[in-house]
């Protein structure tokens, strides 16, 4: 059976490499038909924060990853957070200790840096010296007497470690740059790398997907596994992701916490389709997909080794911006719109059956303040009808904000915006509006409601008085009945408008 797991450390929010990583985990263990599980590395005392825990827990749920074992779900290889696992480090790191194949270390912290300065400075990387490798039993044993701090370091042996990588291909590493590393920290915690293999091992992790930043601790890994007689699992870096400007993912590029793109109304659904192709394709090279194609196509051994843009936010726009800070509604200006991600949004939102996109979208009604809360609800037709119409112009739900006033708020046209239109002159303008009023103002009976094949015929009888046709005559009635040029198809629009809101604009068009 295949097991993948995702590993994140809470030492801040999820952002979208971690997210990609955890997606990756998560679809190629359902590709598979195998089992994903989440393990929070919590070894780092002082950067870990439980409100990091709960971020991290929330953004994870939101997109959906139902993990197989972890925590809040438990399982049978538990627990699941590395906090709660630290006898299971202290017992297998004595076992490496009795074999020799881990020793104590006494050098302090302070001649440590001293030494990696003096190697620094001859342009040297650092490596361990091996000051206490040849300790003996009795001095070990004299200076735990004398209280002295010690780290378990790691007995590396000289050798060429190669890593075979689903998709980095064979990497090679020497030994001799790595020397023997600490596995546990004088406060008795686990180093990342000792933890991780002794879990990985332990939880019967059979595939380790996760950026490429961690390669170089792989040889490390490795030699940890040799020397338990543990099978080595298979290993997939996947690439690292980058900014529209070609540099590393920061805060700046919008690193932003997952949870800001829930906020800003994109649906999980899509952002996760985003985040499949950063680094990944399918084979026919489609990019649009529900996460059940994707679970049932995703390959590991497809993701591509260069870069994947991360291409959401105008950097140019947000210089000197810390995209991780700002409000959703800053951070909104700074969305491209002409995103890969606005588009699969957009045709998510499409694809959303008529009641799911009615719930998912109300709450981005709501706090608009636009709609009267009375007449905000899932039951309310008008609300309905404008929702269902809107749809298809929406990148994101948060968007529905630039629709709405138009069908609930009092309409104020400046008409000289207007009347310069390339369709008609301004002359003309105010009798197409004057037509087209006397029309409105004879249809339908004493309720709001404009028939939308009775605003056809009005439509056509207003030509026919005024003579024009065409795009002047069409894109002359649009106007002077809404006080656009662009929108819905006009009879739509003007029936969700209402006959009143209809007539109080061209009222305000003639005059
Ligand atoms: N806790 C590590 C991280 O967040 C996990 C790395 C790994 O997957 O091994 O980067």
């Amino acid at each position: 059976e295949i097991r993948t797991r995702f590993a994140p450390s809470p030492t801040g929010y999820l952002h979208v490499g971690g997210a990609r990583t955890a997606l990756f985990n998560y679809l190629y263990a359902r590709s598979q038909k195998g089992k994903f599980i989440l393990r929070i590395e919590d070894t780092d005392q002082a950067r870990s924060t439980e409100q990091s825990y709960h971020q991290v827990i929330d953004s994870l749920k939101w997109l959906g990853y139902e993990w197989d074992e972890g925590p809040e779900v438990g399982g049978p290889h538990g627990p699941y957070k590395q906090s709660e696992r630290l006898h299971i480090y202290k017992e297998y790191g004595e076992k490496l200790v009795a074999e020799k194949k881990a020793y104590p270390c006494f050098c302090t912290g302070d001649e440590l840096d001293r030494k990696k300065k003096q190697r620094e400075a001859m342009g040297l990387p650092y490596v361990y010296d091996g000051k206490c490798r040849a300790l003996t039993p009795d001095e070990v044993a004299e200076k735990k007497a004398q209280g002295l701090a010690h780290t378990l370091r790691f007995r590396t042996p000289s050798k060429e470690v190669v890593v075979e990588d689903m998709v980095q291909g064979t990497v090679r590493f020497d030994t001799a740059l790595i020397g023997d590393f600490i596995i546990v920290k004088s406060d008795g915690f686990a180093s990342y790398n000792y933890a991780v293999v002794v879990d990985d091992h332990l939880m019967d992790i059979t595939h380790v997907i996760r950026g490429v930043g961690h390669l170089s601790n792989t040889p490390r890994q490795v030699l940890i596994y040799e020397a338990f007689g543990w099978k080595v699992p298979a290993w997939a870096h996947v690439s690292e992701i980058v900014g529209s400007d070609h540099k590393k993912l920061s805060k700046r590029h919008g690193a932003t916490p997952i949870t800001a793109f829930r906020d800003l109304g994109y649906t999980a659904r899509a952002f996760n389709n985003y985040m499949a192709l950063l680094g990944w394709s399918s084979p026919d090279g489609r990019e649009y997909m529900s996460i059940a194609e994707q679970k049932s196509i995703f390959d590991v051994a497809r993701c591509s080794k260069s870069p994947a843009m991360f291409d959401v936010f105008d950097l140019a726009k947000a210089a000197e911006v810390d995209l991780a800070q700002v409000s959703i509604s800053e951070l909104e200006t700074y969305l491209f719109p002409k995103s890969k991600l606005n588009w699969l949004s957009n045709q998510h939102i499409r694809a959303t059956p008529d009641d799911d996109f009615i719930a998912e979208i109300l709450p981005f009604v709501a706090a608009t303040g636009v709609v009267p809360s009375g007449e905000c609800n899932a039951d309310n037709e008008r609300l309905r009808g404008i929702l269902l119409s809107l749809r298809v112009y929406l990148d994101t739900l948060g968007q529905i904000k630039q629709y709405l006033a138009d069908f609930y708020l009092p309409f104020n046209p400046v008409l000289e915006n207007y009347v310069s239109s390339e369709y008609f002159a301004a002359e003309n303008f105010s009798s197409l509006a004057g037509a087209m009023l006397r029309q409105i103002e004879q249809m339908g009976d004493a309720t709001d409601t404009l028939e939308q094949n009775a605003i056809k015929d009005a439509i056509n009888a207003v030509g026919k008085e005024t003579g024009l046709k065409g795009k002047p005559l069409f894109m002359g009635v649009r106007l002077a009945s809404t006080g656009r040029l662009e929108g819905l198809e006009l009879p739509v629009y003007l029936n969700l408008l209402g006959k009143g809101r209809v007539t109080e604009r061209l009222s305000k068009m003639v005059a």
